[in-house]
């Protein structure tokens, strides 16, 4: 596994091609349940990432310039999220010159943490917890980024039959079943971008 700045930057060229691909998908997925724009949201997140990305600099520094283009561009609340989990995952990979597959755990556990702590969700509420839940916990237990990746995009397919209890999705109450949720979709591409990237 390549961990250091490179191995990051890939991850975010990588995220940036899956949104961009999938941002019309995305965007019909909000469409659904929230207001539509989602693909469009994280497009601009992915793209002024992929302007801010430092051609020096370690892996903390990659994942702050991920963190800062979500939260400027992004808006909504999947900005604010997405960029505190890139936040705490820098915070989690300061100083580390070549970070070890356990650092990159302890990374993502922090991410996850940041995620829960920003916007007071558990998984089983239809939201991008939904994705990285499952996704850690296959990690946690020793398993690839490629089943991690899996995980995570099962537990994307998992959200539709859900009612969704936070976000904007929470005010159709049980009309938000049916319908899987625009936040684990991107969530799942993000691990896979991961799986892509760091274990390819
Ligand atoms: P907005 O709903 O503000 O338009 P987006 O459409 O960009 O924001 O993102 C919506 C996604 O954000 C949802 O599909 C869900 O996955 C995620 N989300 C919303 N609220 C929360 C929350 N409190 N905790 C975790 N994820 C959330
Ligand atoms: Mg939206
Ligand atoms: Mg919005």
């Amino acid at each position: 596994m390549r961990l250091t700045a490179e191995g990051w930057r890939t991850v975010f060229r990588s995220f940036a091609a899956k949104i961009a691909e999938q941002s019309a998908y995305l965007t019909e997925l909000d469409a659904a349940i929230g207001d539509a724009d989602h693909g469009s949201g994280m497009e601009r997140g992915a793209q002024a990432t992929l302007a801010a990305l430092p051609e020096e600099g370690d892996a903390a520094a990659v994942l702050k310039a991920a963190a800062m283009s979500f939260i400027g561009k992004v808006g909504g609340a999947s900005g604010p999220l997405y960029g505190t989990a890139f936040l705490r995952m820098s915070s989690a990979l300061t100083d580390k010159d070549e970070p070890t597959r356990e650092d990159l755990l302890s990374a993502l556990e922090a991410g996850y943490k940041g995620l829960v702590e920003r916007g007071k969700a558990e998984p089983g509420d239809k939201t991008m917890l939904d994705a990285w839940f499952p996704a850690l916990e296959g990690l946690r237990a020793g398993g690839s980024l490629q089943n991690a990746a899996q995980a995570a995009r099962q537990g994307r397919d998992a959200t539709a039959p859900l009612v969704a209890r936070k976000g904007r999705a929470s005010y159709l109450g049980e009309r938000s079943a049916g319908h899987i949720d625009p936040g684990a979709a991107s969530s799942a591409l993000f691990w896979d971008a991961l799986a892509e990237s760091l274990e390819g």
